[in-house]
């Protein structure tokens, strides 16, 4: 039986494991934190609860399709909720838009809004974000990485839609007039951390995946998949090594043949009786080679904001929005600049709306988050820079009336975690949520591979490879790294 060692306990790095194990394969995981998950983690602090990291599940179908390949009923192990708003919206001039997931709902609210002549633009806009999304989910989303998987009968009629330089922006333009709904569908390249006025049109497919197949949450908090797949690795003996951090390899012959680990910060120890290694991180330059390092177009960090207050608003909704004056200078700021913007777009997702349990009644729990660039020397996270640009975010929040007069007269506590914790406790490249950004098509040949150029027995999985980033896609890559995997070694395990 032929033995694979998953370093790294994101979801790619279980969902991989667990999958091999499924198949056959002996699977040991080696993690450098004290807990699984990775970037979907969680935060207590006095009777309130915080999702730290992903907060809405799209695509639930990939989900579920994981639990039943591997032999199990997701309702054993997460309850995935559809929620009714799936995000509410809010400009500096009052105006609000509830993006229902109920169609008529959804259709009466979007007329009211931004008027009927705006809702064909929809409606075509979503025709595009169908196309993408058709062309390229089973060929692509569900796939090993291939050019020759592009070049369908209907990939090569349409390949000047794939390779027409349009951006996300390009696209709001085309199908939109009133510079709030541009806004609003830019806002999705930000799902992948990325510039919607660099990002290709392709991810139109973002929206429509979110419009197609609605926003969901998992019951109890995001963090219950992330404890699900840990029952699962125990379910198949998948020994999970906690407080192990990958800090050197060597190979021979093309093949890594020794990984060594140092355990809890202190002692060293080398592992090399393996056949195979699957990496859940890219942050390691002996893994990802030199190359991957050398552009520099990381994708977006964050800035978060985890708040108890003592209070509950009426007019928040799960997911919430409060835009930016000028979307394009915030842009510019994150990508060209590398600077935190200073005139954010905030969002702002309350648990509590669904799960009594994370707030003692009448207070509520906020995870905020604004899009911040990844770590560079145009600027350092110092503690008198958190603080200063924690009051910013405070001050846009309150431009927005959320809570009569200022909202820090009723904050419990805050928690606050820069893009600097990000690169700390997730080892991600200078604190970016995704690795290299989408901001450029040929990014898709720049991420690493799901399987290794650089080493024949060496793969990645997760969202800073192939598919992408997300939750859903971080399923996914486990599932494309495991049919890798199982059609190269048919016959010896
Ligand atoms: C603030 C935030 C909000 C998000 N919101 C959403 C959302 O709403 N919806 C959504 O779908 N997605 C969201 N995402 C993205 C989603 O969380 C990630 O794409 C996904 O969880 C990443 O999983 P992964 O498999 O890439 O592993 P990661 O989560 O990147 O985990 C990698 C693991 O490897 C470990 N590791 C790193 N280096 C080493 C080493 N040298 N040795 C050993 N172990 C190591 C890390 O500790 C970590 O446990 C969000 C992410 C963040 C941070």
């Amino acid at each position: 039986m032929k033995k694979i060692i998953v370093c790294g306990a994101g979801i790619g790095g279980m969902v991989s494991a667990i999958r091999l194990a499924h198949l056959g394969f002996q699977v040991e995981i080696f993690e450098k934190n004290n807990y699984a998950g990775g970037k979907m983690g969680e935060y207590y602090e006095t009777g309130f609860r915080f999702d730290t990291g992903p907060s809405l599940i799209t695509m639930p179908y990939v989900l579920e399709e994981f639990f039943k390949e591997t032999g199990r009923d997701i309702k054993d192990y997460i309850n995935l909720v559809p929620l009714d708003n799936a995000c509410k919206y809010f400009w500096s001039d009052g105006v609000t838009f509830n993006a229902y997931t109920e169609q008529i709902k959804f259709k009466d609210e979007f007329v009211s809004v931004f008027g009927e002549e705006e809702y064909q633009g929809f409606l075509n806009y979503l025709e595009y974000g169908k196309f993408f999304f058709e062309m390229s989910e089973k060929n692509i989303l569900q796939s090993e990485f291939r050019i020759r998987n592009f070049l369908t009968a209907k990939g090569i009629k349409n390949i000047n839609k794939f390779i027409s330089g349009k951006s996300i922006n390009d696209l709001s333009n085309k199908f939109f007039k009133d510079p709030k709904l541009k806004q609003l569908f830019d806002r999705y390249a930000t799902y992948n951390g990325s510039s919607p006025y660099l990002a290709s049109q392709i991810f139109s497919i973002i929206p429509y995946i979110e419009f197609k197949y609605g926003a969901w949450y998992s019951e109890g908090g995001m963090y219950r998949i992330a404890k699900a797949l840990v029952r699962i690795c125990g379910e198949y003996n998948i020994k999970i090594n906690y407080g192990h951090e990958l800090t050197d390899i060597t190979s021979a012959s093309g093949k890594i043949n020794k990984c060594i680990f140092t355990i809890h910060d202190e002692a060293q120890k080398s592992v090399s009786e393996f056949d195979i290694m699957i990496s859940n991180f890219t942050n390691n330059i002996k893994l990802t080679g030199k190359e991957y390092f050398k552009t520099g177009d990381w994708s977006s960090s964050g800035f978060i904001a985890l708040i108890g207050f003592n209070e509950v608003s009426d007019i928040l909704s799960q997911h919430n929005i409060l835009f930016s004056e000028d979307y394009e200078k915030e842009f510019i700021d994150i990508f060209e600049k590398k600077i935190p913007a200073d005139d954010m777009t905030v969002y702002i997702s309350v648990t509590g709306k669904s799960e009594s349990n994370d707030a003692p009644a009448g207070a509520e729990n906020w995870f905020v988050l604004v899009n911040t660039p990844a770590l560079s020397d145009n600027f350092s996270w110092t503690d008198k820079h958190k603080y200063e640009y924690f009051e910013k975010v405070i001050d846009k929040i309150n431009s927005f009336g959320i809570f009569s007069g200022d909202i820090r007269e009723k904050i419990l506590f805050s928690k606050i975690f820069t893009p600097a914790d990000f690169l700390k406790n997730y080892g991600s490249e200078f604190g970016s949520i995704y690795g290299l950004s989408s901001n450029s098509l040929f990014t898709m040949f720049r991420r690493p591979k799901n399987k290794s150029d650089n080493y024949s027995n060496l793969y990645f999985t997760g969202g800073n490879t192939h598919p992408g980033g997300g939750v859903p896609l971080c399923f996914l890559s486990g599932k494309i790294v495991s049919e890798i995997i199982r059609d190269g070694n048919k016959n010896s395990y």
